[in-house]
């Protein structure tokens, strides 16, 4: 998977016997506007690290393991824009409710590149694909409750609901856009019956 924000174009022009390189790096067309912390964040990368701690409990690799891309051998690395976006889901929303807790919380799916995404037969726009949505195991409908009074009584997030397989399994899925304008606050109290 291409990193976008690191595209060079090379450009040769002769000048008599000298040869001249110029580099040209263009901005992304569909680069967003970042914050200045965010900006230093994508200058200063090291380099893609799955063990990057995006807050507190929560690392990068939570996000991005999936036994489904494994099985078939998919890329799913993100690009940096997608983990900024996770970042600001576990500062805004995961972190939070994590702390208020006081125990872990596993993470279901996090990221998916478009393959991926296709594999688990996600919707064609889901936030999943830009790092915005995570889905979080549920131990028990009880807490399933709790968690869903607290996210919506306390926290700053784009859309919660209830997702539910066939077999059984079910989890909380949750999303939040880093412009807190576009954050829609849509809560679906789909609880789960048992
Ligand atoms: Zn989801």
């Amino acid at each position: 998977m291409g990193q976008r924000f690191s595209k060079t174009s090379c450009v040769h022009i002769r000048i008599r016997t000298h040869r001249l390189l110029i580099f040209i790096r263009p901005t992304a067309p569909s680069a967003p506007k970042l914050t200045k912390t965010q900006d230093f964040f994508i200058m200063n990368k090291p380099k893609y690290n799955p063990e990057m701690q995006l807050s507190e409990n929560f690392r990068l690799k939570e996000f991005i393991e999936s036994p489904t891309a494994e099985r078939l051998g998919i890329d799913n690395r993100p690009d940096w824009e997608a983990v900024i976006n996770l970042r600001n889901l576990c500062r805004e929303v995961l972190q939070p409710l994590r702390d208020h807790e006081g125990k872990p919380i596993h993470i279901n799916s996090g990221y998916r590149c478009p393959e991926l995404n296709e594999a688990v037969h996600g919707v064609g726009d889901s936030q999943h694909l830009r790092g915005e949505a995570a889905d979080i195991h549920l131990p028990d409908v009880e807490t399933g409750r709790r968690w869903y009074k607290y996210i919506v009584d306390n926290l700053d997030f784009d859309q919660m609901l209830f997702e539910y397989r066939r077999t059984g399994v079910r989890w909380l899925h949750l999303s939040c856009r880093r412009d807190r304008t576009h954050n829609r606050h849509m809560a679906i109290p789909n609880f789960p019956a048992r």
